[in-house]
Parts: C-alpha cells; structure tokens; sequence
C-alpha cells in the first residue's frame, strides 16, 4: 500500500478502525460522521449493478490515486454494523482495479429506514 493511499485518512482524523464485526462507532468527539479506513470487501454496494460507471473516468482516478492518493473519502452508510456505499462509485472501482484492500469513507450512521430510503 503507498503512503499516498493512507493519507488522508490518517491527515484527517486518526483514523479508528473499523472493527471486522461491524461493532458500530460515532466520532467520539462530534458524535457526528467518522473518517475511516474500511475494506472494500466490507462495503456493500446494492446499486452497482444498475449503475455503470465510467471507465474514462476510473482510469484517470486510478492513475490520480496512484499519484496523490484519495483526496475526498466516499460516503457510506452504517446500519446495524453493516456498511453501505451508494456513491463514490468511480472511486470505489478505482481502488478495487488498483488493488488497494481499504478506502477512506465517512460514515454515517443510518437506520433501516435510511436504507429503504436509499434503496428506492
Ligand atoms: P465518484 O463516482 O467516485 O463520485 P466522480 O467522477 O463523480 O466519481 O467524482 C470523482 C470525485 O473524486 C471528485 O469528487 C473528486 O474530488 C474526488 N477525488 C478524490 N481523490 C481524487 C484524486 N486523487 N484525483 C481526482 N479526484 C479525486
């Protein structure tokens, strides 16, 4: 993994890990979303395969991450220790076709109705 890809996550909170239970967390201080670093193998992406992303636009952030690493975390949902991502799809396939096993999400907690909400 390059420094790059760790930066930001680490230059904007320390990060906290995210456990591989899914045992859920707040930023202690705001109570408010968290910065961390999650693998991508435990992001849940239930809209990918209805949406195609662009493959211009993956190859260009792919080569940009490689070079200054991800400059803004993608958003994802937390809901009862399970993470969901319903955007931040380019770099999301970005760092799957680079290989990088974790991305840099702020998370927010949501409940089952935050899901629901998203899902439609
Ligand atoms: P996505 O589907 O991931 O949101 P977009 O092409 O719509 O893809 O937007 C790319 C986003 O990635 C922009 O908000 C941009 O600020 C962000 N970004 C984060 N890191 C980088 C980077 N290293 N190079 C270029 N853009 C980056």
């Amino acid at each position: 993994m390059s420094l790059s890809h760790t930066a930001l996550c680490s230059s904007l909170a320390r990060p906290i890990k995210a456990s591989s239970n899914g045992v859920p967390f707040t930023n202690p201080k705001s109570g408010g979303p968290a910065i961390l670093e999650i693998p991508l193998d435990k992001i849940r992406r239930p809209l990918m395969r209805t949406r195609a992303n662009d493959p211009q636009k993956v190859k260009e952030l792919m080569e940009s991450i490689q070079q200054i690493g991800l400059q803004v975390p993608i958003d994802v949902l937390e809901v009862e220790g399970v993470y969901y991502g319903f955007s931040g799809c380019h770099r999301f396939e970005a760092h799957q076709r680079l290989g990088l096993p974790t991305i840099c999400c702020k998370v927010r907690r949501g409940t089952k109705e935050t899901l629901r909400h998203h899902m439609r």
